[in-house]
């Protein structure tokens, strides 16, 4: 007897090169199978899915979920019930002085899947920068430490390398990144956006493995030429294994780069959403709106699915999350594929017209589907940019 199935969906799982109208079948908070017609008499309980999509549950390679802690974390519960986002790899929020608090206030009464990334500096992002401006905070010895004492929740070493971040230091934090991420055995995550440093100095100290996140920044770091087109930097770094991932956060995505980008056939190996208490308002707002926006500049509904569930999960070496393989984590988010006029926009508040949104109707984690429950307000010093306030109409 199975506890649920879910039936007649679209079911996309590119981690089995699955693409089909099929049933899902669970037992024990598992996948016990998938296929194209069930019986549902050897179910319990059904979910019925036709006319939409049935996907692993999604999997945010950049989030921010220290809620109360640290100036960016929202609660990751109330959104991955309206998003389909069931593990969030936390990229940084923590460092090696509230990692532990992380995993007890955060991860352990969370019924998502919560993954970090250990920001090298130890205090992490309790404020909203300069984190590596103070090399005393660039302890890799202490950050090791704690990495040792917490493998099974830091997946990577988290680096935001940019003029605030790093002020007056230079490039110093990111060697310091480097030679933690290699001493623990991890993926590094370096965030882009605008220097000093300069870029090329960044990407010479990325290894294959590293993701570079916020990818399609419009910031100085920008992987684009002067006329307009995609900057060869970006076919290197891919031809080198360093993974390029979204990222789009509160301003970390530009149409331009983007665009560049698929012209000339670079698909971004992971799309993360970087949600937080600013880009929650929008124009980010969720995974789903993100992946909607690559939906509408041309890639298809596998491609974006596939980099919001099986490759994330690669990145962080956990291949047993982000599929619908038969004993994995009945981890699953299901969509409606909404057709219509609608406009999208990146961070700079240039507007795109998309005909396709993604819109997640349920979401479950172990077998279980998350109950819809209300958002915390943001917080007191969370206030959008004005130019995004204005044509946001919030105010
Ligand atoms: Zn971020």
């Amino acid at each position: 007897m199975y506890d649920l199935l879910i039936r007649h969906g679209r079911v996309i799982d590119p981690a089995s090169a699955l693409d089909e109208r099929a049933d899902v079948a669970i037992r024990d908070g598992r996948i016990a199978l998938v296929a194209p017609a069930i019986d549902p008499s050897t179910a319990r309980a059904t979910i019925e899915a036709d006319g939409q999509i049935v996907t692993p549950g999604l999997v945010d390679l950049h989030t921010h979920i220290y809620w109360g802690v640290t100036y960016w974390g929202i609660e990751a519960d109330p959104v991955a019930a309206r998003s389909g986002v069931t593990t969030w790899l936390d990229a940084g929020s923590a460092g090696a002085y509230s990692l532990p608090g992380f995993r007890r206030y955060i991860v352990e009464p969370s019924r998502v899947r919560i993954f970090a990334l250990l920001n090298l500096s130890a205090i992490g992002l309790i404020a909203p920068t300069w984190e590596l401006s103070n090399l005393d905070y660039c302890d890799v010895e202490l950050a090791a430490r704690i990495v040792a004492e917490h493998r099974d929740l830091v997946l990577g070493i988290k680096a935001r390398i940019d003029g605030n971040t790093t002020r007056g230091v230079g490039i110093r934090p990111l060697q310091l990144a480097r030679a933690l991420a290699d001493r623990v055995g991890l993926p590094l995550m370096v965030h882009i956006g605008s220097g000093p440093p300069e870029i090329a100095a960044i990407a010479a100290l990325l290894r294959p493995g590293d993701i570079l996140t916020h990818c399609f920044t419009g910031g100085d770091h920008r992987l684009l030429t002067a006329d307009g087109r995609l900057a060869p930097l970006a076919h290197e770094l891919r031809q080198r294994g360093v993974l390029l991932d979204t990222g789009h956060g509160g301003g970390s995505f530009s149409y331009a780069v983007a665009e560049a980008a698929l012209a000339e056939g670079l698909l971004p190996d992971v799309i993360s959403s970087d949600i937080h208490q600013l880009s929650v308002q929008g124009p980010m707002f969720d995974l789903p709106t993100t992946l909607s926006k690559f939906l509408n500049l041309g890639m298809s509904l596998p491609e974006v699915i596939d980099r919001a569930t099986r490759r994330p999960a690669v990145a962080v070496g956990r291949p047993d999350l982000g599929t619908l393989g038969i004993g994995a984590p009945a981890d699953i988010a299901i969509f409606r594929l909404e057709e219509g006029a609608y406009t999208f926009y990146d961070v700079a508040m240039e507007a795109r017209p998309g005909r396709q949104r993604l819109v997640c109707t349920a979401t479950l984690v172990a077998g279980q589907e998350l109950p819809r429950a209300a958002e915390r307000p943001p917080a007191p010093w969370a206030a959008l940019p004005e130019h995004q306030r204005r044509v946001l109409g919030k105010g």
